[in-house]
């Protein structure tokens, strides 16, 4: 009865362990501050939940557009990033042609690429967790591939894969996907390409800039590419509260948006410093809103839960073995993520 693609697919599965201080899932560490709730309130009340919401959205494609200096004809949302990496997996090729993916990443790439049968081919990353391009090439001129998807930077590794290694593969005819889901934290984009050029794709999200709970998805190209998407995507596929809720952060916060990225940024380098001290760790150096860090000796996920501490267990993937991924989150959050740690080490040294 059910279909033989989805045989070996399991669901997307994300961290739901309570815990004290929950450092798994890249969110931004602050809530909204209260008088942006109020005016936030304000405007909900004003809204008629019995209607439809703007199919286009165009009211926030514009407030995203000003916030990340856009024209909103070359933007398209989607009820978070996640639909519009199932959408470029159907606009782009057919099914029958492959999809790149460098490894260890993002699993929704592949997710969304299975789910339509598309053939996968991943490669697992080289020196210092960058694009291993000699492989790459090889798989790319030998099978069919179409489309590549590349987190940018990388989760969870962190790092910005080199951008001449990403214009390679382009050039062998392949659309290339840039996740830019941590861009807030790296300054690092491809915008200037995906805005000129069909073949590349951005990908932005609100989801790690503090409203993770609206689920709103960026995706940034060509008026051609938009316009594919449109075909596929969903009416109505961004709720009207979302609407009006993510157009008045954008607008009226942010200065706190703003503040909030600068100080994980600052609490990333702080991590980044004091995690190098410690002896038996590796730590990888980060782009993003969160830290890879390795131990050959324990369990860091199971040992940091038994002290409270909530991270992300990468230790089964490739390349990833003894490695969790710490998600930055307020000073005194760190803090106590830095105790437990500085503590689970001590006691197995
Ligand atoms: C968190 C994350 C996303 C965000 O997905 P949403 O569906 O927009 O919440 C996208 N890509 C990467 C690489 C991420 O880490």
């Amino acid at each position: 009865m059910f279909s033989e693609r989805l045989k070996k697919l399991k669901p997307y599965k994300t961290e739901t362990t309570p815990a004290k201080v929950r450092l798994s899932s890249n969110e931004l560490p602050y809530d909204l501050p209260e008088d942006l709730k109020v005016k936030i309130a304000e405007r909900l009340k004003k809204v008629n939940l019995s209607l439809y919401p703007d199919p286009e959205a165009g009211e926030l494609r514009e407030a995203i557009g000003e916030f990340w200096g856009i024209d909103p004809k070359n933007i398209v949302l989607g009820n978070g990033s996640d639909e519009l990496i199932y959408y470029l997996s159907i606009i782009v090729g057919e099914f029958s042609e492959g999809v790149y993916i460098p490894v260890p990443t993002f699993p929704m790439y592949e997710i969304g690429s299975r789910v339509f049968g598309r053939p996968v081919y991943t490669v697992p990353l080289g020196k210092n967790f960058d694009i291993d391009l000699p492989e790459s090439l090889k798989v790319i001129s030998s099978e069919k591939v179409s489309l590549a998807f590349f987190s940018y930077p990388n989760n969870p590794t962190g790092n910005l894969f080199s951008r001449e290694a990403i214009e390679k593969i382009r050039n062998q005819g392949v659309v290339v996907v840039v996740d830019e889901a941590y861009y807030s934290y790296s300054g690092e984009t491809f915008l200037e390409d995906s805005l000129k050029r069909s073949d590349t794709v951005v990908l932005r999200t609100l989801s790690k800039i503090g409203l993770a709970g609206l689920r709103v998805g960026v995706l940034i190209a060509t008026e051609e590419v938009v316009r594919e998407i449109n075909k596929v995507r969903l009416p109505f596929n961004v709720t009207l509260p979302s609407q009006v809720i993510a157009c008045t952060v954008l607008r009226e916060g942010k200065e706190f948006i703003a503040s909030c990225v600068e100080k994980v940024i600052r609490e990333r380098e702080r991590l980044f410093k004091e995690l190098s001290g410690f002896e038996g760790l590796e730590v990888f150096p980060s782009r993003a809103n969160f830290v890879l860090i390795r131990s050959k000796e324990i369990d860091l996920y199971r040992e940091l839960l038994k002290e409270g501490i909530l991270v992300r267990d990468m230790s089964h993937l490739p390349l990833l073995e003894g490695c969790v991924r710490v998600t930055v989150g307020k000073p005194e959050e760190n803090d106590m993520f830095l105790e437990a740690l500085s503590k689970v080490l001590k006691c197995h040294a």
